[in-house]
């Protein structure tokens, strides 16, 4: 699971598979936020790897009035239900960034030129986007920074989202022959018997799996999505999470290896 310049990532697809290809890396899922438009720049350059490419999409979701991201992994990016609902979510980020806009501009800063700047032609954008424009015009010292004054909750340039639910996400993802992955499930920072019940109402909907070992988890993390995949028998993968070279602690393919306990979600590849 990892990002190209069509999200919120720093490369381009083919340096994206450049890069797996020296770390070793023989699969690599590109996951962008809501949209395939990576996946269909390395089909239209007609790169050849040796990295095997999974289809993949990173889709923002709610579930409870809280954001989720649900990975739909080997999807069919040319299926029309997959295509229609990626088409919303992108409608909704452009909504967003218009009245984000807005806001910062009620703030004193505009940020519309530099934000448009970093946007390539197809790509989606972003807040990291917003952030990278903080930092070049001088507002913050860092895009750490920027996600601490502005862009959260409570701070200017923070608009709330509304995004579709996981019904309606899985659905996609399912029509596109894809497996529906939760990422990353300690980011939510949910307690552990919210964890289930989101694992109990998700299955039920056809999210199948979930990210078991990702960059930023500790063993102990580890240990615990292991037992609550088996518990649940949910299909497990593995995300780093990658977006920029300049982020160490998630660099491309850095998580650790799946217990031999668990069913990896490539197995149904
Ligand atoms: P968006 O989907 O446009 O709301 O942007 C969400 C993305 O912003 C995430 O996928 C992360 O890559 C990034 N992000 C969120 N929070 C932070 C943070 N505190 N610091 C840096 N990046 C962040
Ligand atoms: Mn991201
Ligand atoms: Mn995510
Ligand atoms: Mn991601």
């Amino acid at each position: 699971h990892c990002h190209s310049y069509y999200s919120d990532g720093e490369l381009a697809p083919e340096a994206l598979l450049d890069l797996a290809e020296k770390r070793g890396i023989t699969h690599l899922a590109l996951t962008d936020h809501d949209t395939t438009a990576g996946l269909a720049a390395l089909a239209d350059a007609g790169v050849t790897s040796p990295v095997s490419v999974i289809n993949g999409i990173e889709l923002s979701c709610s579930w409870r009035g809280q954001l989720l991201h649900v990975l739909g992994l080997n999807i069919d990016p040319g299926n029309e239900a997959l295509i229609s609902g990626i088409k919303q979510n992108i409608e909704r980020r452009f909504e967003r960034a218009e009245a984000m806009h807005e806001d910062f501009e009620k703030h004193g800063i505009n940020l519309r030129a530099r934000v448009d700047r970093l946007l390539k032609t197809h790509s989606v954008p972003t807040r990291p986007h917003f952030a990278q424009a903080l930092v070049d015009s001088g507002v913050v010292k860092d895009k750490r920074q920027a996600f601490k004054r502005y862009l959260v909750r409570g701070k200017p340039g923070f608009v709330a989202m509304r995004w579709p639910e996981i019904d309606e996400i899985a659905s996609w993802i399912l029509e596109a022959g894809g497996i529906a992955v939760l990422a990353h499930p300690l980011r939510y920072k949910f307690t552990r018997s919210k964890l289930v019940r989101l694992i109990d109402e998700m299955k039920l909907q056809g999210v199948e799996g979930m990210e078991v070992s990702t960059a930023v988890s500790n063993s102990q993390q580890t240990a615990q999505l292991t037992s609550l995949a088996n518990q649940h028998r949910l299909l497990a993968s593995i995300g780093s999470d990658f977006h920029a070279l300049d982020q160490p602690w998630a660099a491309l393919g850095n998580a650790a290896p799946l217990s031999d306990t668990l069913t990896p979600v490539w197995s149904r590849f």
